[in-house]
Formats: structure tokens, C-alpha cells, sequence
């Protein structure tokens, strides 16, 4: 019996915030009382089975009677003993009536499916922390909203639920207590992984974008798989990478200046090109966000796993051979698969050249990509004068006086990007994998900040190519060499 002036708790020798009245051994803080409260056993003093939160002086456990404990423990509801949760009924007795009333179906009794739930939550060894889980405001409306049906009482119905932490909580407890078939353990695995992935996610709506995806496309296709069978860890493994370079992508197009719901095809492509193989896994969630109008519908590079390096050198050069001396191709073909084959340049940004940014002082041919102008070599200089002399889609009425390099049909218009495209492949020009390759030949031939502005691509990403292909101006300072004045060129600028 210790009544000290700074009082502290005579088990755990904590400094006492509240007291309460002292057992005989002294005063108790709240978690040792609390837990003294939750001790049940043989008693060593009478032998009775019941509560014991007496710990007599060789260590053994004591009921209230032989320690000489003060206070009422005995429920006025089920004459249980335990702590009196509130106005002398236990928290098992409290509990009890709350799931009752939450998880009525409408007509005052619990809806069938849920009496296992019920009584596995009454069952649970301390009603007290499921006191506090059922006391919480979004939990209550989840509980009510499966007992009356509004929300499907299924996997699919939990999905739509939020917060997921909740959800998911609550669906490892309907599959524990037998209320919904138990799931695939690899996909249990998912969902934590998820529940705890998904936080760290620091835009509020990248986030959401992303919560939708994993719970509507990628849960759903791991959930089908499992009715065939077990899902194994690499199927897992992959979707979470699939979410995490989802995020990734996100991130970059911010860093970039654009959104999911914005990005060209440019953006894509040169996502892709830095890393093709590591950013593969967001292909999934490309798809579903142009299936859902999340982004604009785009054409997703592909490259074959069976050659999974952009094309080679060798190939880019055999393709620029081809470009110059196959007069079976169409000219206009011909300089458009020059241009991206040399200077890495989305078709978007081709169809956007004008006359006026071919610049020819008599002995050089440059062309205006970025700041300062880059140089065009023979032979290609030559086939790009001869094209401009002869430019089609002049003669129509509707365009006589085009500048634009690439004139499309309709008057004033250049011609589309898709269409340039199409013509290309048809050609058998890659155009995605030909300017991948062309860019990584460009980063290992000048520092990458260079090349960056001379073809109006940020610098960062043309470094961190470099770094990739182990370009010897990997750690070129951009500082070094100044830029002329002006403004700087901004990516994919549309030009005429
Ligand atoms: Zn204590
Ligand atoms: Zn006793
Ligand atoms: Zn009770």
C-alpha cells in the first residue's frame, strides 16, 4: 500500500494520469486495470473459475474476493463478471445490442447472412476494441448498408465500398466467420499490400484514379483468376508492378508539366522510351484509362519480348539507306522516315514543320527541330530540297500557297499526324522503335542537354537515356555551353 505524492501505477511503475480507487497492492493505470479486468481463470486462493485481476504476492492470480478488491464487477444485464462498460452493463451486453441494431435488415432482427458475424464479433475475446471499431461513423454506415441490402453482400459489393482500409477489414472478417467464400490467399496479399500502397500515393487525385483501377480492373481480373484456380505470387508480383508504374506514370506526366487527361502521344512514346521494359506493366492501366475516357485514346508502343532492345543501330541505318535510294516509296514517306529515323521526332511534330524551318544558306541545309537549328547531312539534305520542289497537295485549289512541309488534303491543314503514321508502318518504317532507336544513337553522339534542346525534348529525359546506354556525356554540365537568348523551346511546340 503505497500513497506516494507523485503517484504511480503499483505494477508498472507509470506516472499515473487518472486515478481511480486504489486496489489494496496500491493504485493502477488505466492499461493495467484494464487488463487485470480482462483476466480470467482459476482463482489461487479459492479455486473458483472466474475473474482474477489479483496477483497475490507469489505471482498467482487472485479473484476480486481473495485480493480484496474494491468495487462491483457483475453486469446488471447478464450477471457476467468484467468491467462495467456503461450505467453497470458490460461491454459484451453493449455490443450485443449494437450489432443488433446494425446490422438489422429493416424488419428488427439481424439479416440471416450476417448472424455469423454477429456472433463471431460477440465471441471475440475483447467486445471492447469491436466497441470501438462498430463506434466509428463510416463503419456503422457500412455495416448498415450491407444489412439492408444497399450494398451487395459479395466481393464485388465490398469492392465498392470506402475506406479501404475498412472495407478490407471487414471483408478478411466476413470470410473469417464463413459469410463470404474465402478468397485466394495470394489475392488477401494483394488487397494488403494494396490498403497500405494506395496511402502513400501523395496526390489526392492520382490517388483516387488509382484506387478506382486497382479495385475495378486489376482486383476484378485477380478474383476471376482465382475461381480457376490458386493465383500465384507472380501474378501478384505483376499487378502490383502494373500499379506502381501506374503511380510512376502519373508522377512523371506531372513532372512534365501534363495530366492523364491531356497526354499526347508524344508524352507516351517518350515515357516508353526511356525504359520500355520496366514501364511495360502500366500498359494495362493505359488501356483501361482510355477504355474509361480517363485519357485520350492513344496508340500504346509495343515491342516484341522476343527482341526487346529498340531496333539497332545497324537496322536504323539499313532503314535511312532504304529512306534515301528506294524510289519505290513515296517521297514524301521517304524525308518524313529520314526526319524521325535521324532526329528521333514523333510524327506529331513533323507534320508541324513548315518550309520556312528548313534553312539552306547556299552550302548547309539545317532544320529548325530546337535552338540552334540541327544540321541535315548529305544525302538526306539533298532528298529533302528535291521533296520540297515537289511537295504534293499543292495543286489542289484549296492549298496553293501551303508552307507547310507535309500539306494535307484539306485546305490549310498539314497532314495529320495518324495519317503520317499509317503511311509509315505501311512502309515498314517503326516509327515508335525507330525514333527510340535514333534517340539512343543521338545521346551517345553529343551531351544529352544538346540534344535535348536542338530537338526541343527536356533535358532531363534525354539524360537520363544517355545514362541508360552508358553515353560518355553522361555528366555534361548543361551550364557549360549557354544557349543563344530567346525563349526556350518548349516540347512538341506546334509550328506555321
Ligand atoms: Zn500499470
Ligand atoms: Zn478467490
Ligand atoms: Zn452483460
Amino acid at each position: 500500500m503505497t500513497t506516494s505524492p507523485t503517484p504511480v501505477c503499483a505494477r508498472c511503475s507509470r506516472t499515473l494520469t487518472w486515478i481511480i480507487t486504489p486496489w489494496p497492492e496500491g493504485h493502477l493505470c488505466s492499461t493495467c486495470w484494464t487488463r487485470a479486468l480482462e483476466t480470467h481463470g482459476r482463482c489461487t486462493g479459492c479455486g473458483t473459475e472466474r475473474m482474477t485481476p489479483g496477483i497475490a504476492p507469489d505471482g498467482g492470480r487472485l479473484c476480486t474476493d481473495c485480493a480484496g478488491i474494491p468495487g462491483s464487477y457483475f453486469c446488471l444485464r447478464c450477471q457476467g463478471e468484467g468491467r462495467r462498460h456503461r450505467d453497470g452493463v458490460c461491454a459484451h451486453c453493449i455490443l450485443t445490442d449494437r450489432l443488433a441494431e446494425l446490422l438489422d435488415d429493416g424488419t428488427g432482427r439481424i439479416r440471416p447472412e450476417l448472424v455469423a458475424l454477429s456472433e463471431g464479433l460477440r465471441g471475440a475475446g475483447r467486445p471492447r476494441s469491436v466497441l470501438s471499431w462498430t463506434s466509428r461513423a463510416h463503419v456503422q454506415r457500412i455495416l448498415r448498408q450491407l444489412a439492408r441490402g444497399e450494398v451487395e453482400l459479395s466481393h464485388d459489393g465490398i469492392n465498392s465500398l470506402s475506406p479501404w482500409r475498412s472495407a478490407t477489414y471487414l471483408r478478411d472478417l466476413l470470410v473469417h466467420h464463413g459469410v463470404l467464400p474465402a478468397v485466394d490467399r495470394q489475392l488477401l496479399l494483394f488487397q494488403r499490400w494494396r490498403a497500405d500502397w494506395l496511402p502513400t500515393i501523395g496526390d489526392v487525385e492520382h490517388r483516387r484514379l488509382l484506387e478506382r483501377f486497382a479495385a475495378w480492373h486489376v482486383e476484378r481480373k485477380l478474383r476471376e483468376a482465382a475461381v480457376r484456380g490458386p493465383i500465384g505470387p507472380s501474378r501478384d508480383a505483376q499487378a502490383r508492378r502494373g500499379l506502381v508504374q501506374a503511380a510512376a506514370f502519373l508522377t512523371w506526366l506531372t513532372a512534365h508539366g501534363q495530366t492523364i487527361g491531356r497526354c499526347t502521344q508524344a508524352d507516351l512514346d517518350l515515357w516508353h522510351s526511356e525504359d520500355f521494359l520496366a514501364r511495360r506493366p502500366a500498359q494495362t492501366f493505359l488501356r483501361w484509362c482510355m477504355a474509361t475516357g480517363q485519357m485520350p485514346r492513344l496508340a500504346i508502343p509495343t515491342r516484341s519480348t522476343a527482341n526487346p532492345a529498340p531496333i539497332s543501330q545497324h537496322q536504323r541505318l539499313a532503314l535511312l539507306r532504304r529512306a534515301v535510294t528506294d524510289t519505290g516509296l513515296p517521297l514524301p514517306d521517304r524525308v518524313a522516315a529520314t526526319l524521325i529515323l535521324l532526329y528521333a521526332q514523333p510524327a506529331s511534330r513533323i507534320t508541324a514543320l513548315t518550309v520556312d524551318d528548313v534553312l539552306h544558306d547556299g552550302e548547309h541545309v539545317t532544320l529548325r527541330l530546337g535552338d540552334p537549328p540541327s544540321p541535315l547531312p548529305e544525302p538526306f539534305a539533298s532528298l529533302l530540297l528535291a521533296y520540297i520542289a515537289n511537295r504534293p497537295n499543292l495543286t489542289t485549289a484549296t492549298n496553293p500557297n501551303s508552307r507547310w512541309l507535309f500539306p494535307g488534303r484539306r485546305g490549310g491543314q498539314p497532314l495529320q499526324p495518324n495519317s503520317l503514321k499509317h503511311r509509315l508502318r505501311r512502309a515498314g518504317i517503326p516509327v515508335v522503335h525507330g525514333r527510340t532507336a535514333a534517340l539512343r544513337h543521338l545521346v551517345l553522339q553529343a551531351p544529352a542537354p544538346v540534344v535535348a534542346t536542338m530537338l526541343g525534348y527536356q533535358a532531363e529525359t534525354t539524360t537520363r537515356i544517355a545514362a541508360d546506354v552508358g553515353s560518355p556525356w553522361t555528366r555534361y554540365a548543361p551550364g557549360d555551353h549557354t544557349r543563344p537568348p530567346g525563349p526556350s523551346p518548349t516540347r512538341h511546340r506546334p509550328r506555321g
